[in-house]
């Protein structure tokens, strides 16, 4: 699919400012893939439609997790990660899209997961840096993704980590498992 069609398929789904956040997640990501060697056409694919179920009704997400997707546990730990698992579930049944590489990279860009994909580090990382981001220490991780692709996402999580703490949120234990796993990797 090329990007003019696929962008026309996401916008109706979209504020016009999570429209902006996925262009600027689309530019993000193969610039990414340039410079780590990943897939650009699956990168601009994965980036465009990360958000597609973003603003999809939370009941029914929760009932299609319940009934037909086997992230179970992801129930457990706020509204925020619904999207991603529905998002990639209703990007194949509505949008057609059956290559697994992207679907993997739309399920997991709000965890991450231990042992990602490439293409799975790219969408989690270009979420986190695209230009419109304004999160404290944010520049930091933009300078370090040009050299250090897992110290970045490390980098991410950490900060992810100690917002939702200090909110005093739960964190997704997968969330956890990928800093560990990226971490104990690095020694
Ligand atoms: P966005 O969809 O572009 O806004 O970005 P994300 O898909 O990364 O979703 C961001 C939201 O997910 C934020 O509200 C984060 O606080 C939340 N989030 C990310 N990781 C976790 C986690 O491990 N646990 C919980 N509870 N929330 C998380
Ligand atoms: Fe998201
Ligand atoms: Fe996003």
């Amino acid at each position: 699919m090329n990007r003019g069609k696929a962008l026309q398929l996401v916008k109706p789904h979209l504020t016009e400012h999570r429209y902006q956040h996925t262009i600027g997640v689309m530019e993000t990501a193969i610039d990414l893939a340039k410079l780590y060697g990943a897939d650009q056409q699956k990168a601009e694919l994965a980036a465009i439609f990360h958000d597609y179920a973003k603003f999809r009704d939370k009941n029914e997400m929760r009932t299609l997790i319940r009934e037909k997707l086997s992230q179970q546990d992801i129930l457990f730990y706020g509204d925020e990660l619904l999207h991603a698992p529905c998002g990639a579930y209703y990007v194949r049944e509505e949008v057609g899209i059956e290559d697994e590489d992207v679907l993997q990279a739309i399920r997991f860009h709000t965890t991450g997961r231990p042992n990602m994909s490439l293409l799975e580090k790219i969408i989690f990382l270009a979420d986190y840096i695209e230009p419109n981001r304004q999160f404290p220490g944010v520049e930091k991780v933009r300078t370090q993704a040009k050299t250090d692709l897992n110290g970045a996402i490390i980098s991410s999580l950490v900060n992810t980590i100690t917002f939702l703490l200090k909110k005093n949120q739960p964190i997704y234990p997968d969330t956890l498992a990928t800093y560990n796993q990226l971490l104990l990797e690095q020694k």
